[in-house]
């Protein structure tokens, strides 16, 4: 039998880690996935979803980003990703393997009744982490810059919820089996939210202090990446 399609989700996917290592983003994100397309190619399956990345943009010119945003990623994880996009439009002008590119911002959240959850080793990401000081498990929260050109200081994201992730690959999947076009779509819900605005609503939400160390920005960390949702 074979797939109607395929969406990809293996990857590694640490901006700070892609800066120290960038010979295991390009190898695991782009070598591997030549290989996975070649393989599609090889079987006949002509529809693909691909998870790509805010980090396509680089430090973006006007937020919320649009997708017609010029790309250039300023670390080797949102590189790695951009060549897959290209690789993505090649394979479709030769071999008609006709695509979805979702750009992920941050993912986010569980499902309601906790089967399925982020669940990271070693744990790297914000809300995470904030959790794990709730829950007595860290005792405090490093905040990676404080003097970012923010309105608080602090590095804003779009935060999207991985039911709302989920959705859009579902939408994406019909869209291809439908016969559309291939497509480009950010997957944000085009709020912005700062490292402190996290912080605070789980202090709100646990009633846990939440204690915070002031750490160095983060290389490869954009100050703002924020969807145009449309
Ligand atoms: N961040 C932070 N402290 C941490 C982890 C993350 O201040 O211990 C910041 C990070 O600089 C970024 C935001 O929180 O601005 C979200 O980071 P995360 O690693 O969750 O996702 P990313 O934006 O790298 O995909």
């Amino acid at each position: 039998v074979l797939p109607v399609c395929v969406m990809h989700f293996a990857a590694s996917s640490l901006v700070g880690e892609s800066m120290q290592q960038p010979g295991k983003y390009w190898r695991n994100n782009l070598v591997q996935t030549l290989s996975l397309l070649d393989t599609l190619v090889a079987c006949g399956v002509k529809h693909f979803i691909f998870s790509s990345t805010a980090a396509v943009y680089g430090n973006p010119e006007q937020v919320p980003i649009p997708e017609s945003h010029p790309t250039r990623p300023i670390n080797p994880y949102g590189h790695s990703k951009l060549a897959v996009e290209h690789l993505l439009k090649d394979y479709e002008a030769a071999h008609g393997l006709r695509h979805v590119v979702l750009r992920y911002f941050n993912a986010a959240g569980a499902h309601p009744d906790g089967s399925l959850g982020e669940r990271h080793e070693p744990e790297t990401h914000l809300i995470p982490l904030v959790l794990q000081v709730a829950s007595g498990r860290r005792p405090e929260i490093a905040r990676f810059g404080s003097q970012h050109p923010t309105p608080d200081g602090s590095c804003v994201r779009d935060y999207i919820h991985v039911q709302d992730l989920c959705e859009a690959h579902l939408l994406a999947l019909r869209r291809l089996e439908a016969g559309g076009a291939s497509a480009t779509y950010n997957l944000g819900n085009g709020l912005g939210h700062s490292v402190n605005e996290v912080i605070a609503a789980a202090r709100r939400v646990t009633g846990h202090p939440i204690p915070v160390r002031d750490a160095p920005p983060r290389a490869g960390d954009p100050p703002v990446l924020v969807a145009d949702a449309a």
